[in-house]
């Protein structure tokens, strides 16, 4: 049986597709093993949404070729997207493929088996308009189903060299959409993250069709409990997707809502596409329907031109949106994009004396939201077993409102809808203990425990 491996770099996107790529290996009797093992063919998914992205993305390509000079080394992702020549020029690359054509890599190591030559399948991302369906029945070692349901971007904020690894925004078919959304219910998952390159602006290129009808559906889909979206722009949040968080049940109580900035100057410098009044505005209705929602933000700290008073005018609109929890990026110049070519850019210094001031904030803000559900009972899919605390019989999952709960139980609990209560809050991690299985009346403690 020919062996194949897998080394994915970068964002949710790409290991779904990942995902999928193994899947047409599959179908045609490839094993796969682990990247460290020797393999025929090694295929590595890049990213290159920072310079580090690229480097890394080099690192691994060497280190497949290094395991075994014999072997197909492919390369897709965005890297090989945006600097197909640069990913053929290393020695020892077989077939670039880039983000389009994966559904091709088949035909593609057959043809180089054969002819030995390599192959530059790279074509002009921008020209894409269709959605390429790479479908994902299973997760190897996921528990919740990830659905990827867009592409690319039509934003190009400043900072961001994505929509040029991507192309423009393309929407999949909403019937491909829910055939995939009840595959998964039916392989067992109870829970469904849609995810993009940009995925609250699906359906801004169908003929209409919203992400508000999208959800709608998908609330009919029988068996499916949990619809997490992965992350949506301020600017996305519709009244009618309002009117779904009013009138759905299996809308998780989480909204990963992208902010970057807390400054109107340097959100018009980024070139997004809210001031700050209007992403407060947004979180506000989104709490006026779900009070106990958990909203968490990507900010990025330092971006040229950000004064200390703009600093600290972003900070204090961040301590006033109570966020659940902020991912905190030092900006870092990413070639080709506007930004890297704006003067007055910031010394590292002060960008890692604002990055830890925002770190603090977002654990003090972590803290304080779960501080909430000391008490409460909550439903939480364990998803791994804690292996940093060995023999402890501990388990850990995610709640509706995206708190990672660690609590005393049995492995078979793993992947099913659980009733917790939250015993002790935290950073990253609260405590808990377990109450019953949904299909279940409360069961005594004792018998839970492994
Ligand atoms: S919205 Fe902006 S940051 Fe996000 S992918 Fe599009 S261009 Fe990049």
């Amino acid at each position: 049986m020919p062996r194949v491996a897998f080394h994915t770099l970068g964002c949710k996107v790409n290991f779904y597709e990942t995902e999928g790529i193994w899947q047409l290996f599959k179908n045609e009797g490839y094993e796969q093993v682990d990247f460290e093992s020797p393999a025929d063919v090694y295929l590595i998914n890049t990213c290159t949404v920072t310079n580090t992205g690229d480097k890394k993305s080099r690192q691994v390509i060497r280190r497949a070729i290094r395991r075994n000079p014999e072997a197909i080394v492919a390369v897709t992702g965005c890297y090989a997207q945006t600097s197909p020549a640069e990913v053929a020029a290393i020695p020892g690359v077989d077939i670039v493929i880039g983000t389009q054509d994966r559904d091709r890599i088949i035909p593609l190591v057959n043809r180089f088996r054969q002819e030995r030559e390599p192959i530059n399948a790279v074509r002009n991302i921008m020209k894409a308009r269709e959605f390429e369906e790479l479908n994902v029945p299973e997760f190897a070692d996921r528990t919740r189903g990830f659905l990827k349901i867009q592409e690319g971007c039509n934003n190009f904020c400043t900072f961001c060299i994505i929509p040029w690894s991507r192309g423009l925004l393309r929407s999949r078919k909403p019937e491909s959409v829910l055939q995939q959304a009840r595959q998964l219910v039916d392989g067992g998952y109870q829970e469904i993250v849609l995810t993009g390159i940009h995925t609250g602006g699906y359906g801004e290129d169908l003929d209409h069709y919203s992400l508000a009808k999208l959800l709608w559906e998908l609330d009919k889909v029988d068996g499916l409990k949990r619809i997490r979206v992965s992350s949506i722009e301020a600017s996305q949040i519709t009244n009618e997707v309002l009117d779904v968080l009013r009138g759905s049940e299996k809308m998780c109580r989480h909204f990963h809502i992208p902010l970057q900035a807390g400054n109107d100057d340097v959100l018009k410098r980024m070139r997004r596409k809210y001031t700050t009044a209007e992403y407060g505005r947004k979180i506000e209705l989104i709490h006026d329907i779900m009070p106990d929602v958990a909203i968490t933000t990507d900010v990025i700290v330092g971006f040229p031109g950000e004064t200390e008073a703009m600093f600290r005018d972003g900070f204090a609109f961040m301590e006033r949106m109570q966020f659940a929890e902020m991912h905190v990026f030092p900006y870092s110049k990413r070639t080709g994009t506007p930004a890297a070519r704006m003067e007055d850019q910031i010394d590292e210094e002060t960008k890692n004396e604002r990055v830890h001031e925002l770190i603090d904030l977002s654990e003090r803000q972590q803290l304080a939201y779960s501080m909430r559900f000391v008490g409460q009972v909550l439903d939480v899919i364990p998803e791994r077993i804690v292996k940093e605390e060995p023999g402890s019989g501990l388990i850990a999952g995610y709640s509706d409102n995206y708190l990672q709960v660690v609590f005393p139980g049995s492995e078979d609990m793993l992947r099913k809808l659980v009733k917790v209560k939250i015993v002790a809050p935290g950073v990253n991690e609260c405590r808990g203990s377990f109450v019953r299985t949904l299909d279940s009346a409360a069961l005594p403690l004792q018998a839970a425990i492994v």
